[in-house]
C-alpha cells in the first residue's frame, strides 16, 4: 500500500486572471507526450482531464474509507456513507439546488435522461402528447424521448437551429403547445458550441404547463450552474466531462417533481419494505439509487466540484471565453476552413470543415503532431443532416489549453494541406 498523498489544494481564488501554468500543473497527463511530442489535448467535450486533488481523493477513499454506504453499523460503512453523502450536499450548493435531496446521483447525463425518461414522462404522457427538444440535441437527449414516444404513442418534435447554429426561439415557441408534455434541451451543445438561453425556454414552457429537462453535460464544465436562476425542473451533468471520474454524474430534480416519479430501476436501497405482498417506495433521492452506487466516483466527483470552485467557474469562464475569441480568429485565418456554430454566447468548442480533407484524415493528421481533436458525427446524427455533412472535425477546449496550444493546432491544420497536397 502507497503512503496516502498530501492533498494539492487547488488554486486559491482570487479577482486575478486565471494563472494557466499554475492549473496545468495540478494536471499530471498534460505533461505527458504522445508521438514523441507534447500532448495538446483538444477533445474535452468528449471527456476532460482530472486534477491531483480528484485522483488523490479516489485513491484515499479506497484506501483509508472503503465500505458499502447506508446499512453497515460498522466504522468504514459510517464513514464512507459519511462521504458520499457530503458529496452530494457540495453537488447540491455547485448547482444550487435547494437541498442535497434534490441531487441524484447516477452514471452521468445520459443515465439522467433515461431517469427522467421512465421515472417522470412515462407516466404522464399518452397518445397524442408531445416531448419537445432541439435539433442540435446529443443523441442521448433525442433517443430516451424517441423510445417513450414509442412505448406511449406521443410524438417528438424538434426545434430548428439557424444558419449560425441558435436555437430559432421563434420557431421553438410556436412548436410548444397545450399537448407538449415534456421540454429536453442542452444548456450547451457539444458540437456548436451555443449556450441555449434556458431561463427563457423554461419561461415559454411553463406557459404551457411543460417540465423542462437541461442536459447539462456541456453547461457545466464551463458555465456557473444555478438550477433556480434557470427556473428548470431536471438539470443533468456527466461528472467525467467537470474534471471527475467517469460512471459519475447527477440528476437534479426539483423536489416536488422527484417525490411524485417513480423509480426507474429497482433493487436494494431503494425501498422502504418489501415483502411478497408488495414494496414501498425510499423518499428520494434514495428511491433512484438502487443498488450499490458509485461511492468512489462520488467522491471524486466532490473533489473536482471542490477544485472548480477553488478556481471560481466566473474566472474559468472568462478565461475560457478569451481563448475562445483566439482559437475563433486563428482558425479563420486557415484557408479553406468553415466553422459550424458561431452563437455568442458559447462555450469553448470550435466544429469546423477543411475543403478538400476528410475529418477522419484530419484527425489521424493531427495525432500525428500530438494534437487530440474529435471526429465524426458526434454523436449528434440530426445536427450533421441540418449541416449537410457527415462528419465534422471538433476541438474543444478546457481551462487548461493555452494559446500556445491553438498555434500548434493551427499548424497541424496547415500540415493537413500539405499533407493533402494542397488540397484546399
Ligand atoms: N449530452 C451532451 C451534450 C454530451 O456532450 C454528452 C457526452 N458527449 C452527453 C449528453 C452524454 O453524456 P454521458 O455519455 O456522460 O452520459
Amino acid at each position: 500500500m502507497t503512503a496516502p498523498q498530501p492533498v494539492l489544494s487547488p488554486p486559491v481564488s482570487s479577482d486575478g486572471p486565471l494563472d494557466v501554468d499554475a492549473v496545468r500543473r495540478d494536471f499530471p497527463i498534460l505533461g505527458r507526450a504522445v508521438r514523441g511530442r507534447a500532448l495538446v489535448y483538444l477533445d474535452n467535450a468528449a471527456t476532460t482531464q482530472k486534477p491531483r486533488p480528484v485522483i488523490d481523493a479516489v485513491e484515499r477513499y479506497y484506501e483509508e474509507e472503503n465500505a458499502n454506504i447506508h446499512r453497515g453499523v460498522h466504522f468504514l460503512s459510517q464513514q464512507a456513507t459519511f462521504s458520499y453523502e457530503r458529496a452530494r450536499g457540495r453537488l447540491a450548493t455547485f448547482v444550487n439546488a435547494a437541498e442535497s435531496a434534490e441531487v441524484v446521483f447516477c452514471r452521468g447525463a445520459t443515465e439522467a435522461a433515461n431517469l427522467v425518461a421512465h421515472g417522470y414522462a412515462r407516466s404522464r404522457v399518452g397518445p397524442g402528447d408531445e416531448i419537445l427538444v432541439t435539433h442540435m440535441e446529443h443523441h442521448s437527449n433525442i433517443v430516451p424521448w424517441q423510445m417513450l414516444c414509442e412505448a406511449t404513442g406521443a410524438r417528438l418534435r424538434a426545434a430548428p437551429v439557424t444558419d449560425e447554429g441558435e436555437l430559432d426561439l421563434a420557431a421553438f415557441a410556436d412548436l410548444l403547445c397545450p399537448r407538449t408534455r415534456l421540454v429536453a434541451v442542452a444548456h450547451a451543445s457539444n458540437v456548436l458550441g451555443t449556450v441555449n438561453p434556458v431561463r427563457r425556454i423554461c419561461d415559454l414552457a411553463r406557459e404551457y404547463g411543460a417540465a423542462v429537462f437541461v442536459d447539462g453535460a456541456q453547461g457545466a464544465p464551463h458555465l456557473p450552474v444555478d438550477v433556480q436562476a434557470l427556473g428548470c425542473d431536471f438539470y443533468a451533468l456527466s461528472g467525467h466531462k467537470l474534471f471527475a471520474p467517469t460512471g459519475i454524474g447527477i440528476l437534479y430534480g426539483r423536489r416536488e417533481l422527484l417525490e411524485g416519479m417513480a423509480p426507474y430501476e429497482g433493487g436494494g436501497s431503494m425501498i422502504q419494505s418489501v415483502s411478497f405482498e408488495g414494496t414501498t417506495w425510499a423518499e428520494p433521492p434514495a428511491r433512484f439509487e438502487a443498488g450499490t452506487p458509485n461511492i468512489a466516483g462520488a467522491v471524486g466527483l466532490e473533489a473536482a466540484v471542490d477544485y472548480l470552485n477553488g478556481l471560481g467557474m466566473e474566472r474559468v469562464s472568462a478565461y475560457e471565453e478569451e481563448l475562445l475569441a483566439y482559437a475563433s480568429g486563428h482558425l479563420a485565418e486557415v484557408e479553406g476552413l468553415r466553422p459550424f456554430g458561431e452563437a455568442r454566447p458559447k462555450v469553448p468548442v470550435l466544429s469546423f470543415a477543411l475543403d478538400g480533407a476528410h475529418p477522419h484524415d484530419i484527425g489521424t493528421i493531427l495525432d500525428a503532431e500530438g494534437v487530440a481533436v474529435r471526429t465524426g458525427h458526434h454523436c449528434a446524427q440530426p445536427l450533421m443532416q441540418r449541416f449537410g455533412v457527415p462528419a465534422m472535425t471538433r476541438a474543444s477546449l478546457a481551462f487548461y489549453n493555452t494559446r500556445r496550444e491553438i498555434d500548434l493546432l493551427v499548424e497541424a491544420l496547415h500540415e493537413v494541406d500539405a499533407v493533402m497536397g494542397g488540397a484546399s
